[in-house]
């Protein structure tokens, strides 16, 4: 698409017909609308987390292997049971090894004993010896064995389809929603909706849309800044189907990073991707129906003033890493029960309502 050139009558000229095509058609859903639209409230960030207990695994644990949930999961009786179940469930090992694998484990952490720390309504998982993590090769090739067991009992129980990112209607509904509230014409809301899953067809990595902030690996703070910020320029031009288009891509990669899963370390999420996918398709099963995720971002009233998508993208990565270790291990500890854990609920709907506000604020911005 060309850039209008000419002088700035052109461009007063330009502006003036979009305000007198947008006026046309805004008003009368706006008018319509009205009546179930309650008014949208900026709000300064707090970073005040849900008031609920959380547990963080020491990052020179976190670090030092991919495969620290299966040691640090070694801390309480819950996760020793899921660790035996993980490998006593896997139809790929033999009765022989899954007694050599559990032998394993058990000296694992015996070897590597892990303790818990508590400040508040904070644990923290932690080596009990200062020495630190040094795996041996046969230990690395043992506990690849664990993961995989793990893997395989998640894809067995809870199948779906392998994604890379909250599932594709999670994606369409949060940035429907928020447009609708701005009370943008709905046919442009459509469009926005229709192009918001796109970037999961791309062939991009999965660390585009991801953002670690321990780390500051992953690409969505860019790609957020990227398709928001053309968006914007497109919105003041008057080309509103690649204005809308570009807030719907946009709007993908902040709202990816809002999943704790995303913002957690990459090769954790690879070796054990059907974790991250059973998470996803709770959050999706759960969106209309059961505990209604999807009333959090309709309910939701207030929204962040966004100058600049890349800092708002990192800043809501931020907030929901918080959760990241909590979120995979309680899963974790929990391979039957889990989806019924208030923790997990109150993680999701926290971390649903942090990603409403700065979706809200990312549609000001491209067309405030
Ligand atoms: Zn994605």
């Amino acid at each position: 698409m060309a850039k209008p050139r000419g002088g700035a009558m052109r461009r007063a000229l330009a502006v003036l017909l979009v305000f007198v095509m947008l006026s046309s058609v805004v008003s009368p859903t706006m008018a319509a609308n009205t009546a179930e639209m309650k008014p949208i409230m900026a709000t300064e960030r707090t970073e005040l987390h849900k008031n609920i207990n959380i547990i963080k695994v020491d990052p020179v644990l976190e670090n030092a292997t991919p495969y620290w949930i299966i040691i640090a999961a070694g801390i309480i009786e819950k996760g020793r049971a899921a660790t035996f179940k993980y490998i006593d469930s896997s139809t790929n090992l033999t009765k022989e090894e899954k007694i050599e694998l559990k032998k394993f484990v058990k000296e694992l952490w015996r070897k590597y004993r892990v303790r818990s720390i508590k400040d508040g309504n904070v644990t923290l998982i932690t080596l009990n010896s200062k020495a630190g993590l040094n795996l041996t090769q046969e230990e690395k090739a043992m506990l690849e064995k664990v993961a995989q067991a793990v893997n395989e009992y998640f894809s067995t129980k809870y199948g779906g389809d392998v994604g890379i990112l909250w599932n594709v209607d999670t994606h369409q509904s949060i940035i429907y929603i928020s447009c609708i509230k701005w009370g943008i014409y709905r046919d442009y809301c459509n469009i926005t909706m229709d192009h918001a899953d796109d970037p999961d067809y791309w062939p991009h990595l999965p660390s585009d849309h991801y953002y670690n902030p321990d780390t500051g690996v992953g690409s969505a703070p860019y790609y957020c800044w990227y398709y928001a910020y053309g968006a914007r320029s497109y919105y003041r031009n008057g080309d509103m189907y690649n204005a809308f288009q570009g807030l719907g891509w946009a709007s993908h990669f902040l709202t990816d990073v809002g999943n704790p899963l995303h913002t957690g370390r990459e090769a954790d999420q690879a070796l054990h991707k059907w974790v991250h996918t059973a998470y996803e398709d709770y959050v999706s099963n759960n969106w209309e129906s059961g505990y209604n995720f999807k009333s959090v971002i309709e309910d939701n009233r207030y929204y962040y003033a966004i100058n600049d998508p890349w800092d708002a993208t990192e800043n809501l990565a931020s907030y929901s890493h918080y959760y990241f270790d909590t979120l995979y291990l309680t899963i974790y500890n929990n391979p039957d029960t889990w989806q019924s854990s208030t923790l997990v609920r109150s993680i999701t709907e926290d971390s649903l309502l942090e990603t409403a506000k700065y979706v809200l604020g990312l549609v000001k911005y491209v067309t405030g």
